[in-house]
């Protein structure tokens, strides 16, 4: 297959639209415009959002549309898996919206993505960020058995704020994810996020990474929350420069493997960093 040549300009970015589109796929980071999309398609980085765009939860941070969400395309995982190719990726994310309406969560269809792009391309290293699937062994199970190379689960937001900011989910059932998947396959490597001027203090947030690290998870990255819109929950603090440089040091001291920690961080943002660091180490 004829591999696209990216010069990671405005050109590649409408050409990856035009193979999404061709591919009926979406990307997280062309859907939000996201600011790092020149960065991470230059260090062939992006992340891929499966299973529709309409979410069955409706946290208040977050734009993506809450409702009835659409069937699973069967074609998806081959369709990714050659967009992969076709862009000449190294470093794959896969997200979802949450599917509370599917049994499984959506794990099924997660696995079936993972071993689609490793099939077809045997080099790329995928990191799944998942939701939290109901905490279901099983349904993690089946993520785990397809051996992404990361397994990302966003906490989010400090416990404190969870009903005002999450209110369907649940902070100590998604650390239990994280700590299911250290415990069930010590080798691949767990993640974890929060966005930060929600109002929390900064010992709030050096108890998430406490929480985090006592889970075992690897990586941990820290982001400006940005308020999408006047409906949504209110930006309380831009954050400084200086307190997102705390927020690494203190990772690193509490013993994460890697630490993104910045005002345009998103969970993604040079995801592929951690596993370069890894193999160094
Ligand atoms: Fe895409 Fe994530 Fe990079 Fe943004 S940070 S461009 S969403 S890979
Ligand atoms: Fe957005 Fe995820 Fe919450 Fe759905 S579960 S509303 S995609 S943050």
């Amino acid at each position: 297959m004829e591999k696209i040549k990216v010069a990671y300009n405005q050109k590649s970015v409408d050409q990856m639209a035009a193979i999404m589109a061709q591919l009926n796929l979406n990307t997280v980071c062309r859907e939000a415009n996201c600011p790092n999309m020149g960065e991470c398609y230059k260090k062939k980085t992006a992340t891929f959002m499966i299973m529709g765009s309409q979410c069955t939860r409706n946290c208040r941070f977050c734009n993506v549309i809450n409702g009835r969400p659409q069937n699973l395309d069967p074609n998806e995982p081959e369709n990714l898996a050659q967009a992969v190719e076709k862009l000449n990726l190294s470093h794959v994310v896969v997200t979802s919206v949450t599917r509370d309406d599917l049994p499984d969560g959506g794990a099924a269809h997660f696995a079936k993505v993972i071993e689609a792009i490793k099939r077809r391309n045997p080099d790329v290293t995928v990191e799944v960020l998942i939701p939290d699937m109901k905490g279901d062994p099983a349904s993690l199970d089946m993520v785990i058995a397809a051996k992404p190379e990361v397994i990302n689960h966003n906490i989010e937001t400090v416990a404190d704020l969870y009903e005002q900011v999450r209110p369907e989910a649940d902070y100590r059932r998604s650390l239990d994810v994280l700590a299911y998947v250290k415990r069930t396959a010590p080798d691949i490597l767990t993640k974890t996020g929060i966005m930060v001027g929600l109002g929390e203090t900064y010992q709030q947030v050096l108890q998430v990474m406490d929480d985090a690290r006592d889970c075992g998870c690897d990586i941990f990255t820290v982001g400006q929350y940005l308020q999408p819109s006047e409906a949504h929950v209110s930006l309380k603090e831009y954050i400084s420069q200086e307190t997102f440089d705390a927020y690494e040091k203190a990772g690193y001291e509490k013993g994460f493997r890697y630490v993104a920690s910045g005002p345009l961080v998103r969970s993604s943002y040079r995801a592929q960093e951690a596993l370069v660091n890894e193999k160094e180490s």
